[in-house]
């Protein structure tokens, strides 16, 4: 008997001629969450900002994204338009409604199929890569991958070793089965993106990521809609005294954000300084999320707790153009973060000439230069919180000069930069890729 050479790779390459847009079109999957979506609670946040900056910025340069996410309704289309260039799929998989993170696993081979099946009705070779955000996808992404023959780039958004590492007192710690999960992405992806230089380090240290197929890519803030303004206009525009300190908390309300932080902050500095009593507003924008779903009234009773119900206003989540007013709005933001891969509200808030004060942790040293644009925090201490808050906040003149470096510091970052970034990982992929296709040799 012979020996037969015969290629049985999944993974056939395909020729695009040098002269037309490479990547023509990208598979984006995003399985959890969808850009459709308010971000600000529940599963909506940072992750849905991203990817619809990005798909916007690559679709401007004539590349065809389409975003697959789970169909959490039935009343919506299997295709929806999120701006031209840009699609996004409803996959239907598991019931009309939205699931824990816990639930979705027992969806992911529902949700493949629905994917591999909206490429299938394409002529071969419909999408050039896929990029994965958050583990989940990634899942899909590894066999999307394999199936179709095109390189597979990996977004993290968020480590489960790292969240573990710095949970909030009494918080619930991220399943082993999420760790193996993302210790097999990160073992399949071609390339993976990191947010910042620690969260590569990140990779690398605690997944053992190989560091040539990891990539820096920082994310960015949409400058039109952030942009510095009137602070009266803003506090006239939200019924806020013009006279008042206003601190602010945007986002996700959930122990790893910590907004309990700024309450117990807050409650320091009244003790300290009782005058402030009729001044303070202490601002929290943002709904319920992850573990604080569990407990969705626990930060309101905190606040009666702490004496400080008065001073405390709750807002839901907001858009962008009232967003902004918010930020321009507050002498300080806080983002108090246990663990944080980036932290956009940081940048967001900058953009709008306001300072931030926020906790030395993950990507938040990058977001915001100490010192320049605000300040760090390197404990979660209500006092230290209340000292950092009042050094700010209650010295115009501090406040001022923070403000502009503070613009200055979040002009660097823009979408189109983040997109100019990720398209050169997308060609390193592509190279890692296909310098990986070897021939299998079947006996
Ligand atoms: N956000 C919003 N409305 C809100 C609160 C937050 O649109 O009321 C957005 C905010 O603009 C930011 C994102 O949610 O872009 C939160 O991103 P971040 O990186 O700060 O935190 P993540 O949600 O990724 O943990």
């Amino acid at each position: 008997m012979g020996v037969e050479s015969v290629t049985t790779s999944l993974r056939g390459p395909r020729r695009v001629p040098a002269t037309t847009i490479w990547p023509r079109r990208v598979a984006v999957l995003s399985v959890h969450t969808s850009p459709l979506e308010q971000p600000g609670t529940g599963d909506a946040g940072g992750m849905n900002v991203y990817i619809t900056h990005t798909a916007i910025e690559m679709a401007r340069r004539g590349i065809s994204v389409e975003v697959f996410t789970r169909a959490t309704s039935s009343e919506q289309p299997p295709v929806a338009e999120l701006a031209p260039g840009v699609l996004v799929r409803h996959i239907p998989a598991g019931p009309f409604e939205p699931l824990g993170r816990d639930e979705l696993p027992a969806q992911m081979c529902s949700f493949t199929s629905g994917v591999l099946r909206a490429e299938a009705f394409h002529e071969p070779g419909y999408y050039d890569l896929v990029h994965s955000h958050y583990w989940l996808s990634g899942q899909v992404g590894w066999l999307a991958r394999d199936r179709w023959g095109v390189p597979l780039v990996h977004t993290a958004h968020t480590l489960a070793k790292v969240k573990n590492a710095a949970l909030a007192e009494g918080d619930k710690p991220e399943p082993r089965t999420r760790v193996i999960g993302e210790q097999q992405v990160v073992e399949e992806a071609d390339c993976l993106v990191a947010n910042t230089p620690v969260e590569a380090r990140q990779l690398v240290g605690l997944y053992d990521a190989d560091p040539s197929t990891v990539h820096t890519v920082e994310p960015g803030v949409d400058l039109e809609r952030f942009t510095p303004g009137s602070q009266q206009a803003a506090r006239r525009a939200l019924g806020l005294p013009p006279d008042a300190v206003v601190l602010a908390f945007a986002g996700r309300i959930q122990p790893l954000k910590a907004p309990d932080v700024l309450l117990h902050a807050a409650a320091h500095l009244l003790a300290d300084r009782p005058e402030l009593r009729e001044k303070l507003v202490v601002l929290i924008v943002g709904g319920p999320s992850g573990t604080g779903l569990e407990q969705p009234q626990a930060l309101r009773e905190l606040a009666d707790t702490l004496g400080i119900a008065e001073q405390t206003r709750f807002m839901p989540p907001q858009g962008g153009a009232k967003l902004a007013e918010v930020y321009r709005a507050a002498d300080v933001v806080a983002v108090p973060s246990y663990s944080e891969s980036f932290g956009l509200v940081a940048l967001e808030a900058q953009a709008c000439g306001t300072p931030v004060v926020a906790a030395e942790v993950g990507g938040l040293p990058v977001a915001v230069a100490h010192g320049v644009s605000g300040l760090l925090v390197p404990s979660h201490a209500g006092g230290d919180w209340a000292a950092a808050l009042a050094s700010v906040a209650l010295r115009p003149g501090r406040r001022a000069e923070l403000a502009a470096n503070a613009v200055e510091h979040a002009r660097r970052f823009s979408w189109q930069r983040t997109t100019e970034a990720l398209l050169g990982t997308y060609a390193a992929a592509s190279r890692t890729f296909h310098e990986a296709l070897r021939p299998e040799v079947a006996v």
